[in-house]
């Protein structure tokens, strides 16, 4: 039996899936599993509503965390019977995500996470193509869009913001479409509505992303802001706003010249980051 708050939290999930018109229950829905609260809470909520999920899990290579992670999400998606796929940095790059990560940073200053985000992106579209995905659902919630959001602006982007959403859509065959069921949810809420369900899922953060600086500078945001509890919400809601008051141009699909996956540049940032360490994608074939 689920509490009020569950029922209440499931809800609202599927109240941004309808009104953002995310997904069909023809769809094939590929959820992006990382084996943490977020996106294991999304596959368990579009299964058990009736969505044909399947599951892709990207193993990292982290030490015991990677290894208590693909375990966790294994034994979710076999309770349940939903297919899950599994890939590595190794099959695609030929190394650990941590021979990628200490490699890279001796040569350029990069942080962990933005490494480990930039393969871990291209890795989701190539593989969720292969398998057909119709879609691919992600676990981001709404602190991971106040942080991208806040980020963009540091960096000068401002442009950015204005292309988040809680669904983005294909452009072109390359780009698997986007969606983001948990957009509008608080990671504590996130968090109840996993320990209340008891999924196998660590509560920890990955042991890399220590002193983050986009994680950093919500938290700081949070702090000025005496933990104004809207503050995420009307943050992340400002830019959806002005979307609806002036429409955004559709960006035009670029893929790289050498992979062939979707990039904002005639080169992906993967392999720009792989050609540093004079490494080709190993299957460079372009994927329809
Ligand atoms: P992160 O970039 O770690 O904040 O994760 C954002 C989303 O990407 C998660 O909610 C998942 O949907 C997906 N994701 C992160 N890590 C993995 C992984 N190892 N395997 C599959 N999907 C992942
Ligand atoms: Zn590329």
């Amino acid at each position: 039996m689920c509490s009020k708050f569950a029922e209440k939290f499931e809800k609202n999930v599927l109240r941004t899936i309808k009104d953002y018109s995310l997904a069909s229950k023809s769809d094939k829905v590929v959820v992006a599993c990382s084996g943490g609260k977020d996106s294991t809470s999304v596959a368990g909520i579009l299964l058990e509503n009736g969505y044909d999920t399947e599951a892709l899990h990207i193993d990292l290579g982290i030490g015991d965390w990677s290894k208590k992670n693909r375990g966790n999400i294994s034994s979710f998606c076999s309770e349940r019977g939903i297919k899950l796929h599994i890939a590595s940095t190794r099959d695609y790059f030929g190394s650990s995500v941590c021979y990628l990560k200490s490699s890279l940073q001796a040569k350029a200053n990069l942080t962990s996470c933005s490494v480990c985000g930039v393969m871990k992106k291209w890795i989701l579209n190539r593989k969720a193509r292969e398998i057909g995905a119709a879609m691919l659902a992600t676990g981001h919630n709404l602190e991971d869009e106040a942080r991208t959001a806040a980020m963009n602006l540091i960096n000068g982007n401002p442009e950015l913001n204005l292309f988040s959403s809680p669904g983005r859509k294909a452009n072109g065959k390359i780009f698997v479409p986007r969606i983001k069921p948990l957009y509008f949810c608080s990671t504590p809420d996130i968090e109840r509505y996993s320990r209340e369900m008891e999924f196998p899922v660590l509560y920890d953060r990955c042991p890399c992303s220590k002193g983050s600086f986009g994680r950093n500078v919500v938290e700081e945001l949070e702090t000025v802001s005496g933990g104004f509890p809207e503050l995420k919400m009307n943050f992340v809601r400002t830019f959806l706003e002005i979307q609806k008051k002036a429409p955004v141009c559709g960006k035009t699909a670029v893929v790289c010249n050498f992979c062939g996956e979707p990039s904002r540049r005639g080169v992906c940032r993967t392999c720009s980051m792989l050609s540093m360490l004079r490494k080709p994608v190993v299957n460079p074939s372009r994927g329809t």
